[in-house]
C-alpha cells in the first residue's frame, strides 16, 4: 500500500510541476515567453474553414499575423465598459478595466483578464525582436506585448482591434 501511495504522490507532484510551468502570469513585470513553440491548439481549423467564418480583415490579422494600420481600428479610441474576446474562437482575453490610451494607435491593455487564454511567443520577424501575443485556444495572432506599459504590470499588450470582439457591460 505504501508503494501505491508513494506512486500517487509522485504522479501528483509531476502534475503540479507541469501545470505550474504551463501557467502564465501577466501580473508582474516579467514578460513570459513559451518555452516551446505551441503549434497545437485546442481549436484547429483549416484556412478554408477560418476564411468562411472570419472577415478578410480578421483573417489577415488572426491567421496571417497581419497588423491593422495604426489609429484605424474600431477599439483604438474606445473606452466603454465591457469584455474583449477572441474574434475567432470567443475566448475571453481582456476587459475594459485594464485598457488605457497608450497613444500608439492600437488598443492597449496592461494585463490579460484570463492569463491561460494568452500565449506569448518570441517573434523575430520584420527585423525586430518582439513578443507575439496569441490566443491560447485557437492560436490566432492578436498583437505584441511590450515592456513600456503603466503600473501595476509595466506591460503594454498592443492588440489589433480586428482580432477582438467586444461585449458591453459588466461580466456576468
Ligand atoms: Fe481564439
Amino acid at each position: 500500500m505504501s508503494i501505491n501511495f508513494r506512486f500517487i504522490g509522485f504522479v501528483a507532484l509531476i502534475s503540479i510541476s507541469f501545470s505550474a510551468c504551463a501557467q502564465k502570469s501577466g501580473n508582474n513585470n516579467q514578460t513570459k515567453t513559451t518555452s516551446t513553440a505551441m503549434d497545437t491548439f485546442e481549436i484547429k481549423k483549416t484556412d478554408d474553414e477560418w476564411r468562411k467564418q472570419l472577415s478578410p480583415v480578421q483573417f489577415g490579422i488572426l491567421r496571417e499575423k497581419g497588423t491593422e494600420r495604426p489609429y484605424t481600428g474600431e477599439f483604438d479610441k474606445f473606452y466603454e465598459e465591457g469584455t474583449y474576446y477572441c474574434a475567432a474562437c470567443g475566448a475571453e482575453l481582456f476587459t475594459s478595466k485594464t485598457k488605457y490610451n497608450s497613444g500608439c494607435g492600437w488598443p492597449a491593455f496592461y494585463e490579460p483578464s484570463v492569463n491561460k487564454n494568452i500565449v506569448e511567443k518570441r517573434d523575430v520577424s520584420h527585423g525586430m525582436v518582439r513578443i507575439e501575443v496569441m490566443c491560447a485556444k485557437c492560436g490566432g495572432h492578436l498583437g505584441h506585448v511590450f515592456e513600456d506599459g503603466p503600473k501595476p504590470t509595466g506591460l503594454r499588450y498592443c492588440i489589433n482591434s480586428g482580432a477582438l470582439k467586444f461585449e458591453a457591460g459588466k461580466k456576468k
